[in-house]
């Protein structure tokens, strides 16, 4: 017993292949580190689904970056709420890093 989709036509076969490669792709996700895809899934398969990078080494250089970002927007007199708004942290975690130089 299963559930069976089966096209009658060529053209319905093509559509079909095209909507399960959108539906593959969707399980992947771009780390925020190096751009490299990443094969997301919720069991076992995959990496977890809320995880934003492949590595530790992509996890750490992202989070560099966001800290050099908080200091540089910090330098262009912004303040400590706009910073975490568009970094998308929390207000503690911008003043930590603010306060780190
Ligand atoms: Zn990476």
């Amino acid at each position: 017993m299963g559930l069976f989709i089966v096209p009658d036509t060529l053209i319905g076969c093509l559509w079909l292949q095209l909507a399960s490669a959108i539906a593959d792709f969707r399980k992947f996700r771009l780390c925020e580190g190096c751009k490299k895809p990443m094969l997301v899934a919720p069991e076992g398969s995959g990496y977890r689904t809320n995880r934003k990078t492949c590595s530790n080494a992509c996890r750490i250089r992202l989070y560099s970056r966001r800290k050099l970002e908080a200091r540089q927007l910090r330098d262009q007199k912004l303040s400590v709420r706009e910073i975490a708004k568009r970094l998308g942290t929390g207000i503690e975690q911008v003043k930590r890093w603010i306060a780190e130089r």
